[in-house]
């Protein structure tokens, strides 16, 4: 967090303004720090992925905000913050396997080339990498194997329907084989999942590679209503 002058002079100078609230001066303000750390990670419901999906926060408010600001080129420096929030994520998730956590692998989702060029920066492979420190910083080894990349051109997911999603995807994914493949509980991790039809791509993929994922671990999810909730 910036000092108070610092903050007061780049709010001054640069038009900045926390991510979250909009309030000037640099970085995260207080009340959205303290709101942003308070989460509660919460399972996906009916993940179409096969395996547990968990998430540390919903994709709504100051959460919502501060995942779009990552993404947008300014907003890097929320890497720390929110790869600490995968963190949380992740270890929910890993608990919800029922496997002893003797060790993480987190893989990350793929970022589009086009994307990590124009940003500077690959977001989901940086917040696996902070994800990874955080949780060795709490006793619990964990690594990072970037082994999923992109096999293929997918239409723009945006005009698409859930089932459109996923068919659109299918296929769109391959992992990279391993020799050993590292020992530990592999989760696939990403900033957000709304419809979950990535996530269901790369657990795909790892399984056909003969490396299957237990679980998933967002920075933040869509809440998902049951189909009885929605009639
Ligand atoms: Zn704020």
């Amino acid at each position: 967090m910036p000092g108070p002058f610092v903050d007061a002079a780049a709010g001054l100078l640069l038009g900045a303004a926390c991510p979250g609230c909009r309030t000037p001066g640099a970085g995260l303000c207080a009340a959205c720090a303290a709101l942003l750390s308070g989460v509660e990670p919460f399972a996906v419901a009916d993940p179409t992925c096969g395996v547990p999906v968990w998430a540390a926060a919903p994709y709504a408010d100051v959460w919502r905000r501060c995942v779009v600001a990552y993404k947008e080129r300014t907003g890097w420096w929320l890497g720390a913050l929110l790869g600490e929030l995968l963190a949380l994520g992740v270890l929910a998730a890993a608990r919800g396997t029922g496997v002893p956590i003797a060790g993480l692998v987190l893989v990350p989702m793929p970022s589009q080339a086009r994307s990590v060029r124009e940003r500077g920066l690959d977001t989901t492979l940086t917040l696996a990498r902070v994800a990874a420190r955080t949780l060795a910083g709490v006793g619990v080894r964990a690594s990072v194997e970037p082994r999923l990349r992109h096999a293929r051109r997918v239409a723009d997911q945006a005009s698409l329907g859930e089932q459109g999603r996923r068919d659109n995807l299918v296929g769109a994914l391959a992992a990279r084989p391993v020799g050993e493949g590292r020992a530990g509980v592999r989760v696939v991790v990403d900033d957000l999942t709304t419809t979950g039809s990535s996530l269901a791509e790369a657990c795909r993929a790892l399984a056909a590679a003969g490396t299957p994922a237990s679980a998933c671990a967002v920075v933040a999810a869509t809440p998902r209503r049951s189909p009885a909730s929605r009639a």
